[in-house]
């Protein structure tokens, strides 16, 4: 439905390839709602962002950016306007751009003292975004694995609703998991193993909390492909028919909690918070980067670390593959527990569900788990 309508507001026949305004106007739609959505966090910082990032902030930089943006959404929509006969996308980026501007822009001061608490973590999810599409799409345009895959493929709307509705929640949930966890942890914590891991050489520590992270990961992960009513929740993030990055966050919003409050809870009674912080910003960047499209390899380094290739094979529907490497950072922790399978060589051919079909659209995923219905 929300794809639908997308599509009939920004959508035309128009070709989409370079020079034609179509990738100014996504840019500047993109960098006005960056803007926007920025300005909003400055206004109101202790409802959008996150407590566990605002120290982090150097904020002089935050405000060139948000600057950058604004000035960026309104070059991209003035280049595609002048391009492309339909202006919907160029009209809506300088239109945001706009009010982030008459908001007050980058020069917003904050004047509150922030607490704790709640926080809808705005300011992670539009960080996210940008990031992820700065790293992501360029290597995916360059080099890509599978060149005839276009970056608007069949279904990438789709999945941009999903990066918004896991990302953005994901703050409130993860929340939710941490306040009691850190009650957890202040009664049944052991302060010791806190302070000996605070010893170890920052390196070591980050490998550590690495290497839980994903022997938590693989444990789940393997159980949502093993019992029936969990593998519900999981078949979604397994039904894109292409990889990309965007189609990585393909996935149900309660296996997102239960992952990520499985992996988490046992990491906070191990690891100072420094380092949880660290791990949450490594894991989304290489996450992301398993799904990419994205060809070259390091053969060298394959064994060690988790590269596209080895979470292509975890995707595919070729039969050789299914129920093989659960793991997302390292591929060896695959091969103790004997769910290894990586070819020397080469990428699936066919990827997506092995034999049963789910419903298609965001809202008939987010119920289909719950329904009795078997899988057609
Ligand atoms: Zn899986
Ligand atoms: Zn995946």
């Amino acid at each position: 439905m929300l794809e639908q309508k997308i599509n009939e507001v920004f959508g035309d026949k128009e070709p989409s390839g370079f020079g034609t305004g179509w990738w100014s106007g996504v840019l500047s739609a993109f960098f006005g709602l960056l803007s926007l959505g920025a300005v909003a966090c400055l206004h109101f910082p202790q409802v959008l962002t996150s407590p566990e990032l605002r120290g982090y902030y150097p904020m002089p930089l935050m405000r060139m950016l948000i600057q950058g943006l604004i000035v960026g959404a309104i070059l991209f929509g003035l280049v595609s306007a002048m391009l492309r006969r339909k202006k919907a996308l160029a009209l809506t980026g300088m239109l945001l751009a706009l009010a982030a501007t008459l908001l007050g822009g980058a020069s917003v001061p904050i004047n509150e003292t922030l607490r704790d608490g709640p926080a809808i973590g705005l300011d992670w999810f539009l960080l996210d975004m940008l990031l992820m599409t700065l790293i992501f799409s360029p290597i995916e345009v360059l080099w890509p694995a599978y060149p005839e895959q276009s970056v608007f493929r069949d279904d990438w709307l789709q999945d941009i609703v999903y990066f918004l509705s896991t990302h953005l929640p994901i703050q409130i949930t993860s929340f939710l998991i941490l306040l009691p966890a850190t009650q957890l942890t202040t009664y049944l914590g052991v302060p010791a193993v806190l302070e000996a891991m605070g010893r170890l050489p920052w390196l070591v520590q980050f490998f550590l909390a690495v290497l839980v992270a994903d022997l938590c990961e693989y444990f789940f992960h393997r159980m949502f492909h093993t019992v029936p009513f969990l593998w519900r929740f999981h078949a979604i993030h397994h039904s894109s028919k292409a990889l990309d990055w965007i189609a990585g966050s393909r996935a149900h919003i309660v296996e997102d909690v239960v992952v990520r409050g499985g992996m988490l809870i046992p990491m906070m009674f191990i690891f100072p918070h420094d380092m949880i912080v660290a791990y949450l910003l490594f894991v989304t960047i290489h996450a992301t980067w398993a799904h990419c499209n994205f060809g070259p390899t390091l053969k060298w380094l394959e064994p060690y670390l988790i590269l596209p290739r080895f979470h292509h094979w975890h995707h595919t529907s070729q039969k050789e593959a299914i129920d093989k490497n659960f793991a997302i950072h390292f591929p060896w922790i695959d091969r103790i527990f004997g769910t290894y399978h990586f070819p020397k060589e080469g990428w699936p051919e066919t990827y997506g569900l092995h034999e049963e079909k789910i419903p298609a659209g965001f809202w008939a995923q987010f119920f289909y788990p719950f329904t009795g219905k078997k899988p057609a």
